[in-house]
């Protein structure tokens, strides 16, 4: 018997795709709407291949109100949703500000306005670190003070933290589970599914990966004089499928009548790992070498920060699993299997 039905909005992208089948791998249904602007139909394929159930898919944006209200409409019985659609390239939201705020904001805004007159319970709404800016203390609990966002992009997830919160306080009678991603890496073991960098990779471990198979020539290690013991950045990298199963727990949450309203998670490992650290890691779990220079500081780049995961631990119940080498063998898994299906 089902669980529940789960609406999963941009769940053909990266997160949310690992999020379905982590769903229907724990017993429940899934709808997906994405718009397709930086994925694949193909990615339901592919959650299909791994969980052998095809999730409902509606090709549509959530910007627009009435392709939302046609989806409850023409899906009903949806009793979460799970937040994911959204434009997300920090450096073209400062370049397009307004396109970040219209999209971003109105599709959170639209789901939550059809959410009680459609019986849906709870929305997890995909947050981030960077609401911590360049934090005073490491690791960053989920009470360490909120910094001015630097870029459209963060500021859109510290705005969407406000609407929901504000929505809760006027009495709007549904909850929700937000979760403060750190940075998340990693593909499905099964190289199935796996991150799909528009052109040039901005993050990390999408470059290196690309770098290790010799579609770019070098990977840039972006600073050495900061701060820390080997003068990188560093972060907490957090296993895609650990993300997802943390999604899986914030669903069982909001569907059970005892939690609070609304409730904030730090989703990390609470480690903190260099970048130096990072492509060691990789060269020793793949055995392939990553060619790497250090180049200049990036612009806008936090020094260090990593998550204190232990309200998460302790409430959701959830904990980050996978060690790390696994995780990066399972990026490098999903490199190959798109050179061989000759898509890079
Ligand atoms: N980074 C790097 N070279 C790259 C991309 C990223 O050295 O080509 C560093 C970046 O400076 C940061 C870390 O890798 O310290 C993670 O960057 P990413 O863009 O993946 O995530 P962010 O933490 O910035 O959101």
């Amino acid at each position: 018997m089902s669980k529940g039905k789960i609406l999963v909005t941009g769940g053909t992208g990266y997160i949310g795709s690992h999020t379905a089948v982590e769903l229907i791998n724990s017993g429940y249904d899934v709808v997906i709407i994405d718009d397709l602007s930086n994925s694949s139909a193909d990615v339901v394929d592919g959650i299909e291949r791994i969980t052998g159930v095809r999730p409902a898919f509606v090709e549509g944006s959530c910007a627009n109100p009435h392709v939302v209200a046609k989806l409850f409409a023409e899906h009903p019985g949806i009793n979460a949703i799970i937040n994911f659609a959204a434009s997300k390239a920090v450096g073209e939201s400062v370049k397009k500000p307004l396109l970040y705020y219209r999209n971003n904001l109105n599709i959170l805004i639209n789901l939550l306005e059809q959410m009680a007159p459609n019986g849906v319970k709870g929305i997890v709404f995909s947050s981030s670190c960077t609401v911590y800016g360049e934090p005073d203390i490491n690791p960053v609990t989920e009470q360490s003070p909120i910094k001015k966002a630097t870029s459209p992009y963060g500021n859109t997830k510290q705005i969407a933290e406000e609407i929901i919160t504000d929505a809760i306080a006027s009495g709007e009678p549904i909850k929700s589970v937000i979760l403060r991603y750190f940075n998340p890496i990693g593909s499905h073991p099964s190289a199935e599914i796996g991150e799909l960098p528009n052109g040039v990779p901005q993050n990390l471990i999408p470059y290196l990966t690309q770098t290790a198979i010799g579609l770019r020539e070098k990977l840039s290690i972006f600073g050495n004089d900061y701060n820390t013991p080997d003068g990188t950045c560093i972060r907490d990298y957090i296993d895609i499928i650990d993300l997802a199963r943390a999604h899986v727990k914030a669903v069982e949450r909001l569907l059970d009548p005892s939690t609070p309203q609304i409730e904030i998670f730090n989703i990390g490992t609470g480690n903190g790992l260099s970048v130096k650290q990072l492509v060691d890691t990789f060269e020793e779990a793949t055995g392939v070498k990553v060619p790497h220079v250090y180049a200049d500081r990036r612009q806008g780049d936090i020094e260090q920060v990593w998550a204190d995961p232990a309200l998460a631990n302790n409430v959701l119940g959830w904990k980050a699993e996978t060690p790390l080498a696994e995780t990066l063998k399972n990026a490098w898994r999903w490199q190959l299997r798109l050179r061989e299906r000759g898509i890079m």
